[in-house]
């Protein structure tokens, strides 16, 4: 997503497209994408600074890190972004940052619920879907 800094209107200009996670590299073992990144760009510019509030929607899928279980993680965040305006530079390229943005919200210990039971360590059952025979005896 690249910003034309003289083609941005007076009063701002909006940019949006979709990533594909691929493209931006952003698909690793543990996490991965449903569908595209749906980003969202509001552009303004102040004499000497291009201001960007960015808005990021995808959906990620994990594994619970205590019963393996695969969930979905809605991200959907927004933030501001300032560049300064260069002469010889007159692109502002956002990708970078899009990236940046998505990998600073990766789940480090993804749990698919907050009271996640895990798995019994002895046969392996999921505890969440009910208790195996192995704490009782
Ligand atoms: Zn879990
Ligand atoms: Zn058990």
């Amino acid at each position: 997503m690249k910003i034309e800094v003289n083609q941005i209107s007076i009063g701002g200009s909006i940019l949006e497209q979709d990533f594909s996670p691929a493209a931006l590299e952003l698909e690793i073992d543990i996490i991965k994408f449903r569908g595209p990144i749906k980003a969202r760009a509001d552009v303004s510019r102040i004499t000497n600074a291009v201001t960007v509030l960015l808005s990021l929607k995808a959906t990620m899928y994990v594994n619970c890190s205590r019963c393996l279980k695969e969930f979905d993680i809605d991200l959907n965040k927004e933030i501001e972004l300032n560049y300064p305006v260069s002469k010889r530079e007159p692109k502002i390229d956002l990708d970078p940052d899009i990236r940046d943005q998505i990998i600073l919200d990766y789940p480090i210990k993804p749990l698919c619920s907050e009271d996640c039971k895990g798995l019994c360590a002895k046969c392996g059952k999921n505890l969440n879907e009910g208790g195996c025979s192995c704490g009782t005896t």
